[in-house]
């Protein structure tokens, strides 16, 4: 499988069935070679420098019901909390001192945050601090929606598009969800101008290796600024509860290839990759990654944002997270950096696809 590895390495892509066999032939030999080349073409363009970015997690009221997810409407067991304005203000604030230069701001689909409300914020944010990037992770909104945050400032916004497979799609999320509309909002991003995330669980219940390839297709299509992918991690109380975890294994094997799939493109080590290993987040750096996202919410409120079992990073201060992953990054030869680290992968805007093109992907 190496020839795979090697001709993704030099030409940045690969037909379905070559993804579908690099992913099921894959063995720890594989492996080593994709890591390998993954750390070289990260350190071509962002050196041994590891982001980071201040996740805020400002509300876990959803009006989605995602089978996965912990924080999904119906779970009747989770308390609900929305911050204030002048709550993310102070988080701000701390987190600026701490050094962070990016803030996301990510939580459920709330209708409480409409869009004058958000647009207060984020001009807020902007206007108080104007070298830092916001970042916006609050599921899908109108074209109109995204263009008013766009305009009040905020420059990313990270939507990951789960599972491109509609039918895959439909068997994780509820009826009134769509791949097709989640995909869309994604375009809409892009051409609206900001840098884009998206990305997928790993192992998500009925997930198939052809699913896994047509992610990778996808990806090469959008085209984004960022990539955020990680396990899927069971939740008590959800109708998943007894589904197995994705394995840390094909995680980093999938982290691994989406660097050489996007060469420049910026990519966490997430939380859940910590969850699953207690060193998860430092071999994801080594299989490619280049960003972590330490927690900024103020401490009590944390343990309800619970989207799986067993998160990390429940109760300690930003600060010491901060000094902890400055540790683990440092272990292995790599270093935290306190810029607003833009991402090196130009947005090509959409203009030069085709909505076929942007639709078919087989
Ligand atoms: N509501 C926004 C959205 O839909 O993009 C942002 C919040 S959502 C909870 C953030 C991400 O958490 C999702 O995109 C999903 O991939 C991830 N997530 C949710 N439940 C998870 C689980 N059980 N295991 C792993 N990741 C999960």
């Amino acid at each position: 499988m190496k020839y795979l590895i090697d001709k993704l390495t030099s030409n940045g892509s690969l037909s379905k069935e070559e993804w579908c066999m690099l992913i099921d032939r894959r063995t720890s030999d594989t492996a080593e070679h994709l890591f390998e080349n993954a750390r070289k073409k990260r350190e071509q363009y962002y050196g041994k420098d590891v982001y980071i970015r201040g996740l805020m997690e400002f509300t876990n009221y959803c009006r989605n019901d995602c089978l996965y997810c912990g924080i999904r409407k119906s779970n009747a067991n989770v308390t609900r909390y929305r911050l204030t304005k002048e709550q993310i203000l102070a988080c701000c604030e701390a987190g600026y001192s701490l050094g962070f230069r990016t803030f996301v701001l990510q939580g459920g689909e709330d209708g409480y945050f409409t869009d004058d409300r958000m647009t207060e914020i984020i001009s807020e944010i902007r206007r108080k601090f104007t070298d830092c990037a916001i970042t916006l992770s609050m599921g899908e909104r109108s074209r109109e929606s995204y263009q008013r945050f766009f305009d009040a400032g905020a420059n990313r916004y990270l939507l990951r598009h789960e599972t491109y497979n509609y039918e895959h799609y439909s068997r994780l999320h509820p009826e009134n969800l769509s791949a097709k509309n989640r995909q869309q909002c994604l375009w809409d991003l892009k051409e609206i101008g900001y840098q884009v995330g998206t990305g997928f669980m790993v192992g998500s219940p009925y997930q198939t290796t052809e699913n896994l390839a047509e992610d990778m297709l996808f990806l090469q299509k959008l085209n984004p600024q960022m990539v955020g992918i990680g396990p899927f991690i069971p939740h008590h109380d959800t109708p998943f509860c007894d589904f197995h975890a994705g394995t840390l294994e094909l995680t980093l094997f999938m982290l691994g290839l989406i660097r050489l799939l996007i060469p420049k493109v910026l990519l966490p080590a997430t939380t859940a990759l910590g969850t699953i290993a207690p060193n998860g987040r430092e071999l994801g750096i080594l299989a490619g990654a280049n960003v972590v996202m330490p927690n900024l919410s103020p401490i009590d409120v944390r343990k309800n944002y619970t989207l799986y079992d067993n998160k990390i990073c429940m109760g300690t201060e930003a600060a010491e997270c901060i000094e902890d992953l400055t540790k683990r990054m440092e272990s292995i030869g790599y270093k935290i950096v306190t810029v607003r680290g833009d991402s090196l992968n130009e947005s090509l805007g959409t203009g030069h696809l085709s909505k076929r093109d942007r639709v078919n992907i087989n």
